[in-house]
């Protein structure tokens, strides 16, 4: 597990520091609603641990990765008809602006696609 960042926003979320609407949890990650939603449903699912984006994850611990997407799976059924986009930006110039690992569950509506 990385070190948690003291300056890390979504760690305080997963310490329950800072509030959240929380829609799911496991004992190794969190899913919230994204606050600034940009689909019918937009939630973000977090592992508990802090690592910087989805490849030191995958590299560090991918069962937990595994535990991430199955929760993203989870909440797409729980509050949308199952099906979701999940979406990690990684890195400033792919739009990552908070830099502990993030998927964007979005659904409940036909999606476009217009990454760019
Ligand atoms: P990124 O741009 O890093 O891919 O996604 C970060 C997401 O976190 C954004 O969609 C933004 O709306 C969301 N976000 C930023 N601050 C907060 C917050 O304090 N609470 C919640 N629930 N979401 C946040």
């Amino acid at each position: 597990m990385s070190d948690e960042s003291d300056d890390c926003l979504f760690c305080k979320i997963a310490a329950g520091d800072v509030p959240a609407d929380v829609v799911a949890q496991t004992p190794t990650a969190l899913a919230f609603r994204d606050i600034s939603p940009q689909a019918p449903m937009h939630v973000l699912v977090v592992p508990r641990a802090h690592y910087g984006d989805i490849a030191q994850l995958a590299a560090a611990e991918p069962a937990l990765l595994a535990d991430v997407v199955a929760l993203a799976d989870e909440v797409a059924g729980d509050l949308a008809d199952g099906q979701f986009r999940l979406i990690f930006n990684s890195g400033p110039r792919a739009g990552q602006s908070v830099f502990h690992v993030h998927g964007h569950v979005v659904g409940g509506a036909e999606l476009g696609w217009t990454p760019a």
